[in-house]
């Protein structure tokens, strides 16, 4: 569904991704892990083009949406960047991920309902009665359903990032993309935000998940990823990354995390 080859980003004098390349299924939930810096985050806005390359290739469901081999220019700051497709071809292959980031950013003048039909209905054009019902469906499914009409304002960390969760599904995209969706929670609520994430994945959503929570990659993801200094040091089953690490530094890494 996902393969990324060789990408590689560069930032004025820094070098984000290095030769990077990662193929995803359809279904399948990947974690990725690795220390601050590591270059997480940028991989997953690469998917989404939030993130321009700056050399590698990316397709998503099957079309090549950006290759670098089809020639390079450069930023506004200097940098090289692959050729991407204009904007609005660009809008609609992203239309393919949904994203869920740290920071649920809500509209805060939408009610919960109103936040999950917005994008469907104006981007996709759904009809609001449709996008209504489906948008009821998905507020039960992360365990909201009676909090249709309530604003972002007066929900909890948990419950608004279980409302985010429910505005990206929305559009029903081919891919949920996940950057750290609970490290901004306080510790007793992240379990609810992880149990939809569980939900989910047992509904085989295909899930690129950027996570510190050790104990879900483990017990949630098909294969995790482990990153550092821009690569890909060690990827696996969650017994081989958690129970046979190879390389030292994944050994560190995850002694630090005890
Ligand atoms: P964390 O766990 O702290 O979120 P991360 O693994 O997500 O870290 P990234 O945010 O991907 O790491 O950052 C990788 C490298 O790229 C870092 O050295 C960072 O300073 C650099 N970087 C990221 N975004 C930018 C940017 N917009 N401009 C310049 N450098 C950036
Ligand atoms: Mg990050």
């Amino acid at each position: 569904l996902l393969e990324m080859k060789n990408i590689v980003k560069d930032f004025a004098g820094c070098r984000a991704l290095d030769d990077v390349s990662l193929s995803v299924e359809k279904g399948e939930t990947v974690a990725i892990i690795g220390p601050s810096g590591s270059g997480k985050s940028t991989l997953l806005r690469c998917i989404n083009a939030l993130t321009r390359i700056s050399r590698g290739s990316i397709a998503l469901n099957g079309e090549v949406f950006v290759d670098s081999e089809n020639g390079q220019v450069q930023n506004r700051s200097g940098q090289p960047e692959a050729v991407y497709p204009s904007e609005k071809e660009l809008k609609r292959i992203c239309c393919e991920t949904g994203m869920v980031f740290q920071h649920f950013n809500l509209f805060p003048h939408m009610n919960c309902l109103k936040n999950i039909t917005y994008a469907p209905v104006k981007v996709k054009g759904v009809n609001p009665a449709d996008a209504e019902a489906r948008g009821l469906e998905l507020l039960k499914l992360v365990g909201l359903p009676d909090k249709r009409n309530e604003f972002p304002g007066r929900l909890s960390g948990g419950q608004k990032q279980r409302v985010a969760i429910a505005r990206a599904l929305a559009m029903e995209p081919e891919i949920m993309l996940f950057d750290e969706p609970t490290s901004a929670l306080d510790p007793e609520i992240t379990g609810e935000v992880l149990n939809v994430m569980k939900t989910l994945s047992a509904r085989n959503t295909t899930m690129v998940v950027v996570t510190h929570e050790m104990g879900f990659a483990r017990e949630v993801a098909d294969r995790v990823v482990f990153m550092n200094k821009g690569k890909i040091v060690e990827e696996g089953t969650p017994e081989e990354i958690f129970e046979h690490p190879k390389s030292e530094r994944l050994q560190e890494f995850l002694s630090s995390m005890l």
